[in-house]
């Protein structure tokens, strides 16, 4: 009997503590990490332990604490790195931003490929679908897959991710959430990138900043 569901283990890496995710079909041992803001001799060893083969990077958005460990993870294990272009900027801009925060990461590289809403991911016999939900930045995206939704510093239990960074929008991110997030069944599980994962019914419900 093999576990249809895809599989879910999370690392809180750095010093902003941001979740790291690691997504794999049970079946076929393939996978995908999300949001490696740092550690990544953490999230390489996970993988080790996991006897799991990535097959991809993924960013929710550019921030540095989120992609901080991308160019150490890609020396490891050299797989296509994945991020939403309007999140080029922050990027490139990755090692001076870490640095203005006084933290020191590697220049993470460019993304080999630019991914755009509607796309689609295969982990194994596993979709991820990309959902484009900018406002906490213009790039920012969210991974959905079944009842499950990763969407990085977009909506957090009972927050929302900050609008006041650079090309950050209050109205753009209310609208994400409503139109994109919030029309998902109730049940579904959102993977934040800070703090503790909680669902779509739960926030409709209770989340003080944007309302259902
Ligand atoms: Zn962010
Ligand atoms: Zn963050």
């Amino acid at each position: 009997m093999v576990s249809q569901k895809l599989q879910v283990e999370m690392l809180i890496v750095g010093p902003l503590a941001s979740n790291c995710y690691i997504i794999w079909d049970d079946k076929n041992r393939t996978a995908a990490i999300i949001d490696p803001g740092e550690d990544a001799k953490d999230i390489i060893k996970k993988v080790d332990e996991l006897d799991i083969e990535i097959n991809y990077i993924l960013a929710t958005h550019g921030h540095f604490d989120h992609v901080g460990a991308v160019a150490q993870l890609k020396r490891e294990i050299d797989v296509e790195f994945l991020a939403h272009k309007g999140d080029f900027f922050f990027i490139e801009d990755g090692k001076n931003a870490a640095r203005r925060w006084g933290f020191i990461i590697d220049q993470p590289p460019k993304p080999d490929r630019f991914i755009e809403d509607g796309d689609i991911i295969k982990i194994g016999e596993h979709e991820l679908k990309v959902l484009h939900t900018p406002g906490h930045s213009p790039g920012g995206v969210s991974f959905l897959h079944n009842e499950m939704v990763f969407c990085g510093d977009t909506l957090f239990q009972g927050s929302i991710g900050r609008t006041d960074f650079r090309m950050g929008s209050f109205e753009e991110l209310k609208q994400s959430i409503k139109s994109r997030l919030y029309t998902l069944p109730d049940s579904t599980i959102v993977y934040t990138g800070h703090g503790p994962s909680t669902t779509i019914g739960t926030e409709k419900m209770f989340n003080p900043f944007v309302r259902a």
